[in-house]
């Protein structure tokens, strides 16, 4: 293994930390580049907090397509679109279709089920070198619904039990006494007792940073506008300067698509937006994360407050936030507790989400030396670590013991 390699990563959300971490485990020399301060605005910074190790079901489903135009229709529903993005998004919506066939579905859920088997496990290796206390929460995760004959939720416990992932059905009762603050509505739930969440995630991601510095790992505040080479290396540059790598990885999210176009790869990579509003000083009315699976928005106690988040919005990612979403979580809210004091902090994030609901993650088609780690949707706060495990042992020469084809972007060649 060559590790005096210099190895570059543009973007410092939790997938360019992760593997800048590991990485530097295998004794390279890391670089990163974000255009904004770490944890500012990003996806990362501005997520649900859930560790979610359970959650390979993906949403390129037969039943989720045949449930989009009610979704559509219902101001309580979990999706929306901003109307004059729709024709740019025609590709990926086809993509999307074609990915959600019973066979598609399951190819995603196995492979998606492959990484999050080790998802905490990679965690707990890079966590052990911070101190986290009073930012996880080992307390499970608890899904409830109204909607008691929907048909695609057996779908979705039968795929889990398949796959041998642990859950457990819960009735209304069961559901009252771990969570007796939320209206009863609810029929029924699942609960995922093993399940984390954090109650900051931007303070963890700070946390790794520092860790990353003090391993002697440099940051560079700047935009990368563009990839070039000097033979085969490959040359990060900015506005006004270049910086030459031996190896470089591309963690920019949902906007990575920028760079990886430039490099002359066909990937359809799109963003579901997603927003978040706090209820200050309202933490204390639950103990654990809440996703109120139906309505497709979920609540989570943090430092904030209670974090409600969620929707998807179709819509790219120049357009500015909708009101109607907040709104929609806000109702959704207060559906749930009751009263609730005014909101505050209304965020726009934007998950990197590609049409069969698998990440990108190995080198580039076309350049040996770019690597890519992106694309990881609804997970990537929970796929940090593992990706970041599985980039460096790639970049490393190593085994990785994994069956690493599902995430290839040669499948959109
Ligand atoms: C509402 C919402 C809730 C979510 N909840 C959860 C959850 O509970 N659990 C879970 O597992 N996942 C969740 N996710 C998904 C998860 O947050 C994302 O998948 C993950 O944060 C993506 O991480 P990333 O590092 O790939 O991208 P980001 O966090 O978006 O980071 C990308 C970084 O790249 C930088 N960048 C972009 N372009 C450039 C450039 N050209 N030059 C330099 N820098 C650049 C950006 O500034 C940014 O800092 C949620 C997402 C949303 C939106």
């Amino acid at each position: 293994m060559e590790q005096n390699l210099n190895i570059g990563i543009v973007g410092a959300g939790i997938q360019g930390i992760s593997n800048a971490l590991y990485l530097q485990k295998k004794g390279f020399k890391v670089t990163i580049f974000d255009r904004d301060v770490p944890g500012s605005t990003s996806a990362s910074y501005g997520n649900a907090g859930h560790f979610s190790p359970y959650a390979s079901v993906p949403l390129n489903r037969p039943d989720v397509l045949a449930d989009i135009p009610a979704m559509l229709l219902s101001s309580s529903g979990p999706l929306a679109l901003k109307w004059n993005y729709v024709p740019k998004m025609i590709p990926w919506f086809v993509k999307f279709i074609l990915n959600s066939t019973r066979k598609k579905m399951l190819h995603t859920a196995k492979s998606m089920h492959q990484i999050l088997d080790l998802a905490i496990p990679a965690y707990d290796e890079l966590f052990s070198e911070i101190d986290l206390s009073d930012l996880i929460e080992n307390k499970g995760i608890l899904y409830i619904w109204n909607d008691k004959d929907l048909k695609s939720r057996e779908l979705e416990i039968n795929i889990r039990k398949e796959l041998g992932v642990e859950q457990q059905i819960v009735t209304p009762k069961e559901i009252h006494d771990l969570e007796p603050n939320i209206k009863p509505f609810y029929h029924g739930g699942v609960f995922y007792s093993y399940a984390r969440h954090t109650k900051n995630p931007k303070k963890i991601l700070l946390k790794l940073f520092e860790l990353f510095l003090k391993k002697g790992g440099k940051f560079s505040k700047t935009n990368i506008k563009n990839i070039s080479f000097n033979e085969e290396k490959p040359v990060l540059q900015t506005e006004t300067q270049s910086f030459l790598f031996d190896k470089i990885v591309i963690a920019c999210g949902a906007f990575s698509k920028k760079l990886t176009d430039n490099l002359d790869e066909k990937i359809p990579l799109d963003t579901e937006r997603g927003y978040h509003v706090h209820f200050k000083g309202c933490d204390h009315l639950l103990s654990r994360p809440v996703i109120f699976s139906n309505r497709g928005f979920g609540v989570t106690p943090m430092e904030q407050g209670l974090r409600v988040v969620g929707t998807v919005e179709f819509g790219g990612l120049t357009k500015t936030l909708s009101k109607s979403r907040i709104k929609n979580l806000i109702n959704n809210a207060k559906y749930m507790f009751g009263d609730l004091p005014e909101h505050e902090d209304e965020w726009l994030g934007f998950r990197p989400s590609l049409p069969d609901f698998l990440p990108v993650m190995g080198p580039s088609k076309n350049y040996k030396n770019v690597f890519y780690c992106f694309g990881h949707h609804h997970l990537g706060w929970t796929l940090g670590a593992i990706s970041g495990k599985i980039i460096s042992g790639m970049i490393a020469n190593e085994n990785t013991n994994l069956d690493l084809e599902p995430y290839s972007s040669l499948r959109f060649s």
